[in-house]
């Protein structure tokens, strides 16, 4: 293997220590920080995720508190717990699992979250601090891509990034973030003419497509760092990432696995979005 492994869950513990630390720092000071998670339905994967947040938290010493709702709750039952949890201030982040029901609006849903305690990161309001660069709360995957390389120690600043993909949820915040970490960005999606012919130029490649596999070694520049934000099903079981991982990584210079790279950040830095919150509410 020629390249550098960029490994997800040793960083992943690095912050985890970290988020301890701050915790008790706070708990010190009277202040118990604690995460809402509300899901609606009975999604079996959100179930899994809802149930691995409340464990990661016990481990840190975040109090965590799961509603669920049956599928057939109104949307105005859904808002109003949405209100009650931003008025109480024993509730630092709120984050609503998807999918919600069919039906149910999600934009109406996720705009209804005070954007101080929106640690998922998907309030307009928070999106447009990336755009401004302002102090807001940012989303967890995107904010993993950046934070796996700098923690590795990858310069991002003056480099070429080309990130693949433009989805609401890793794509289109990264292109900002990586704006805001000095990199030069380019975009690729569907229409892209050629997409190899971008990546191929690319110091910094980071994958968001949601297609297993499909950034390939050809597509790589020798030495180029390849950050995969993809989750897709493996052949066989498992999940692999968006990027050919085995044969990429004998081009490339580092590179994260899936699994065990981007993805091992995403709980521990909504964690860490709670602590953010608590100061971006005015309590410590
Ligand atoms: P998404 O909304 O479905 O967006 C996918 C993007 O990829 C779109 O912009 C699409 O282009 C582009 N795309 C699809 N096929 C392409 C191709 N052949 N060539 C070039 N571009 C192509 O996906 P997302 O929600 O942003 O998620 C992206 C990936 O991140 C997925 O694998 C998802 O599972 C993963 N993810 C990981 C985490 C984590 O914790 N690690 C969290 C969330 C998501 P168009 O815009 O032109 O359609």
């Amino acid at each position: 293997m020629a390249a550098t492994l960029i490994d997800g869950k040793a960083i992943a513990a690095t912050i985890r220590e970290e988020v301890k630390a701050e915790v008790a720092q706070l708990r010190e000071k009277g202040i118990a920080p604690k995460l809402n998670v509300l899901l609606v339905g009975d999604d079996p994967a959100s179930v899994v995720y809802a149930r691995s947040k409340e464990k990661s938290c016990a481990n840190v010493g975040i109090d965590f508190e799961l509603k669920t709702m049956p599928g057939s709750t109104t949307i105005e039952e859904v808002l109003a717990l949405i209100d009650a949890w931003n008025k109480d201030t024993s509730v630092h982040g709120i984050m609503i699992e998807l999918p919600l029901p069919k039906g149910m609006d999600k934009k109406v849903v996720l705009e209804a979250v005070d954007p101080k305690k929106d640690v998922d990161g998907s309030h307009p309001i928070n999106r447009g601090y990336i755009l401004s660069g302002g102090e807001g709360l940012f989303p967890a995957t995107p904010q993993s891509c950046i934070e796996v390389m700098l923690r590795s120690g990858i310069e991002i600043k003056g480099k070429n990034a080309v990130i693949v993909g433009r989805g609401e949820t890793v794509g289109k915040p990264l292109v900002f973030m990586m704006l805001n970490q000095n990199a030069t960005v380019t975009v690729c999606h569907t229409k892209t003419a050629d997409l190899a012919y971008h990546t191929k130029q690319a110091d910094i490649v980071i994958a968001a497509v949601g297609r297993a596999k499909m950034v390939t070694a050809d597509m790589i520049k020798p030495g180029a760092v390849v950050v995969d934000a993809g989750i897709n099903p493996a052949e066989g079981g498992g999940i692999c990432g968006d990027v050919d991982f085995e044969n990429a990584k004998e081009v490339a210079g580092a590179i994260s696995p899936v699994p065990g790279g981007v993805g091992s950040l995403t709980t521990v830095l909504i964690q860490k979005n709670v602590l953010k919150a608590i100061k971006l509410q005015g309590l410590a």
